[in-house]
């Protein structure tokens, strides 16, 4: 039988899918190790999906091929893969208990009575559901029933798990404790998992690394705090935060922008020109009219909570802004400021023909 180091546990290679003249995917290719967590992060109708339902079976790719634990997958019918998967509807069946909802997949594979009991309560316990087990989905809160679909999902023993947007039906607090839980229970069972999210916060809490995808592509592929300090283009950087763009000329060293001179980082020292630069919101510090910096106005300023989003109107375009909250509001809406950073937060976006 064919083997596979751990780093190549799946492994996509080149694979394609058009349907009539829709090219939805185009030559992915990524090496994904065991136990790791990858997300597919993009806007609606990126590929990410149709990459998804490659892995699992549903569709099979135009061009390429995907080898699980070095064992090309053509051929084998999704019911084959032993894959798990959830999805944002939970899918559960209503008449069921949330314990024979679970036990489905072991009936299926006609695993013996005992050690399907045995298993169920383990996966309900590691969703933390076993007092729920005679319950029915109706009388359940869409945290409870997606921790339901993910039991039901683990308990078959899957070699991969995969996820479609699974936290998306919830709201914005339970998606946060769920992202917590998942992660955990991800790391505890140790599966290898692919999630297909377009919310860039959820792949960023959950996920080893990020395939950012972008017309079928991935464009970069990276551990997600490196994906963010370091975009690899201008979509990569808007798609993963708040990012500013800054135009400046570029004369070996330094730039200038505005009327305001400033260091360069090492990195883009060689560059000259017209240069389009980009800077994090939280990298940007807001000083008095009149100190060395961007010159500016502030325009608006938003409390978020653990942060100010302050917008400052500045000759080189609207800039944002996180102040942390400190207990005190940052500079009043019509002040004039001063915008400063340090020359290591610059990267380099695109040059400007
Ligand atoms: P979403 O987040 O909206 O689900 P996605 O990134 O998952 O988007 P896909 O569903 O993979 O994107 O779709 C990629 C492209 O392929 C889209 O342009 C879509 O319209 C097209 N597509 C997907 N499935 C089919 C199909 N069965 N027939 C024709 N076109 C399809």
């Amino acid at each position: 039988m064919a083997t596979a180091s751990t780093s190549d546990f799946l492994v996509l290679d080149g694979v394609a899918k058009s349907y009539g003249p829709v090219q939805a995917v185009h030559d992915v290719s990524v090496r994904v190790a065991q136990g790791e967590f990858l997300g597919l992060l993009g806007p609606s109708g990126c590929g990410k999906t149709t990459t998804l339902q490659m892995i699992a079976g549903f569709e099979a790719p135009s061009a390429g091929q995907i080898l699980l634990e070095g064992r090309a997958l053509a051929g084998i019918p999704a019911s084959k893969r032993n894959i798990g998967l959830v999805f944002q509807s939970y899918a559960l069946f209503p008449h069921m208990t949330v314990a024979e909802n679970v036990a489905f997949g072991l009936e299926m594979r006609r695993v013996p009575k005992p050690e399907r009991q045995a298993r169920v309560a383990r996966a309900l316990d590691l969703v933390h559901l076993t007092h729920l087990a005679d319950r029915f989905p109706r009388q359940m809160s869409g945290g409870q029933q997606q921790r339901v679909a993910l039991a039901r999902a683990l308990v078959i023993e899957p070699r991969l798990l995969l996820l479609d947007e699974p936290l998306s039906n919830l709201d914005a607090k339970l998606r946060e404790e769920m992202q917590v839980e998942l992660r955990e229970v991800q790391r505890r069972v140790g599966v290898t998992t692919i999630l297909v999210t377009h919310d860039q916060q959820e792949a960023m809490a959950l996920c080893d690394r990020v395939a950012v995808m972008q017309g079928g592509r991935i464009v970069q592929i990276d551990a997600p705090w490196r994906a963010y300090d370091a975009p690899a283009d201008p979509f990569v950087a808007d798609f993963l935060g708040r990012s500013n763009r800054l135009l400046a000329k570029l004369d070996g060293g330094a730039a200038e922008a505005a009327g305001h001179r400033f260091p360069l980082p090492a990195p883009l020292a060689a560059l000259r020109g017209e240069v389009a630069l980009a800077i994090r919101p939280e990298r940007l510090r807001i000083l008095p009219a009149g100190q060395p910096g961007l010159p500016g106005m502030v325009h608006s300023r938003v409390f978020l909570g653990g942060f100010w989003l302050v917008r400052v109107e500045t000759p080189c375009g609207d800039m944002l802004v996180t102040v942390q909250n400190t207990g005190t509001p940052p500079a009043e809406e019509g002040a004039a400021v001063a915008l400063d950073w340090d020359a290591h937060s610059l990267r380099r976006l695109e040059a400007v023909a």
